[in-house]
């Protein structure tokens, strides 16, 4: 159709072409440039004409030029990305499209057209700074990321979790998410994931990593699931909170709620509880189990000589020496002030009132540090009972060793009363 045009339609073709259109000889020589052409150059037609392809283009900006030239050779036509200079020296790449004319007579022509891209590597670069701030956010987030098949089969990762694992990329994709966790966290992680799978969401599901160097990390995983349009698991999209400092509070808050702050023994709430345990253990198994109250004499006069400080010294002391005269299943506890319990797993009857007279002696003979030059021995009376089958619970065989403990103080102190004193 264009074929049966007219010189007059092609020169108007070219005059109103939205897209700057250049008429050239091959060897860069410029014939004429629509108004399109001057208005992206900012040159009129005659400047660009005598400029030329090499006043125009920037070549050291445009390492494309070699390729294109061979190519217009070889194929007719080419096209790519070239640097232009306009009359101001801005400069700005444009898509050019380059091809030969060939009309049978006279020296070949090209055709150049040139389209500015200066919008869209503006859309570009936005768009990969965009990207990259997606990526820089996913892998260097606070928490770990990562994805999972069907398979439980790690697909996508983060650097944050990778770093918890001491792992590289390459050693983490394609391995289940499951080798990465302690064998407790194992067996809860693979329950929870086939329901995972078909809920299509898991909430602080709290599990234990194992970095590579046997580091331990607690953390809350929480997942969300993606599925194709056959409602199959595609794969999980998880969230990793690292929760190992607030998980050691706890359990430091733990130990400080079951702890006696002066002495580090079991205070009186723990030691109820360790001790209602072990009573109905001992009870259903047949065990025997002894009770001890032991008050430390005259504690007062300690205080009163030495100070409240040296008192809590000496406390603290006592604490020790009993705890190492007892065995390692014995529980042993302060009760309060100036008292302290003990319950001993497996010792029977009147077997208890040798063990606390062993205690009594020990402590008799211990010699505690007041001051550097000052070490002083305190005495402690005991009431002791046992277990007997009509017991029903701990409290019985606790009032009965209270009721010693004040029979050992009324006898003297320093001594050891059982409860009763002869088997039944
Ligand atoms: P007894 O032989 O009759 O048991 O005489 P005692 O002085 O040991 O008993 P009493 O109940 O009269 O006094 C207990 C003393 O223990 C008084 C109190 O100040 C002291 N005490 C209790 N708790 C603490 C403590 O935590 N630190 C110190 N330093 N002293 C304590
Ligand atoms: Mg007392
Ligand atoms: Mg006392």
């Amino acid at each position: 159709m264009a074929r049966h045009l007219g010189e007059d339609h092609y020169r108007l073709l070219f005059e109103f072409s939205m897209d700057a259109v250049l008429y050239t000889e091959t060897d860069g020589q410029i014939l004429a440039a629509n108004p399109a052409a001057c208005n992206l150059l900012k040159y009129t037609e005659a400047q660009i004409c005598s400029l030329g392809r090499s006043g125009l283009i920037d070549a050291s900006a445009s390492p494309e030029i070699p390729r294109m030239l061979e190519e217009r050779e070889l194929k007719g036509s080419t096209e790519g990305e070239l640097t232009y200079i306009r009359s101001d020296g801005n400069r700005f790449v444009g898509w050019t499209s380059s091809a030969v004319i060939v009309d049978g007579s006279g020296p070949r022509k090209t055709v150049i057209i040139v389209r500015d891209l200066t919008d869209t590597k503006k859309k570009e670069a936005a768009l990969l700074r965009s990207i990259r701030e997606l990526n820089d956010l996913y892998n260097h987030a606070p928490c770990g990321y990562h994805s999972v098949d069907a398979d439980g089969m790690i697909v996508k990762i983060n650097n944050t979790e990778l770093s918890w694992l001491g792992c590289s990329r390459e050693e983490v994709i394609g391995k289940t998410f499951k080798n990465y966790l302690s064998s407790a966290s194992q067996d809860v992680y693979t329950e929870n994931f086939e329901r995972y799978k078909k809920s299509g969401s898991q909430k602080d599901l709290e599990l234990e990593l194992i970095q590579k160097n046997g580091r331990k990390r607690t953390v809350w995983l929480n997942s969300t699931a993606i599925y194709d349009e056959q409602a199959e698991f595609i794969m999980s999209r998880s969230t990793l909170v690292d929760v190992t400092e607030r998980k050691e509070l706890e359990q430091e808050l733990i130990r400080k709620a079951q702890i006696d702050y002066l002495t580090g023994l079991n205070n009186r709430d723990n030691f109820n509880s360790l001790a209602k345990r072990e009573f109905a253990t001992c009870q259903r198994l047949d065990i025997p189990l002894g009770f001890l109250f032991l008050d430390i004499d005259d504690f007062k006069e300690v205080n009163d000589t030495y100070g409240h400080h040296a008192g809590d010294r000496a406390l603290s002391a006592v604490g020790e020496c009993f705890i190492n005269a007892l065995r390692n299943i014995d529980i042993l506890g302060r009760w309060g002030g100036e008292e302290f319990v003990a319950l001993l797993p497996g010792v029977a009857g009147l077997e208890v009132r040798e063990l606390a007279e062993r205690l009594r002696i020990e402590l008799s003979e211990f010699r505690i540090n007041i001051d550097q030059d000052v070490s002083i021995a305190v005495t402690v009376s005991i009431g002791a009972s046992y277990l007997e089958s009509s017991d029903s619970s701990i409290d019985c065989m606790a009032k009965r060793a209270d009721v010693a403990l004040y029979s050992a103080k009324s006898e003297g102190k320093n001594c050891v009363v059982l409860n009763p004193d002869s088997l039944a």
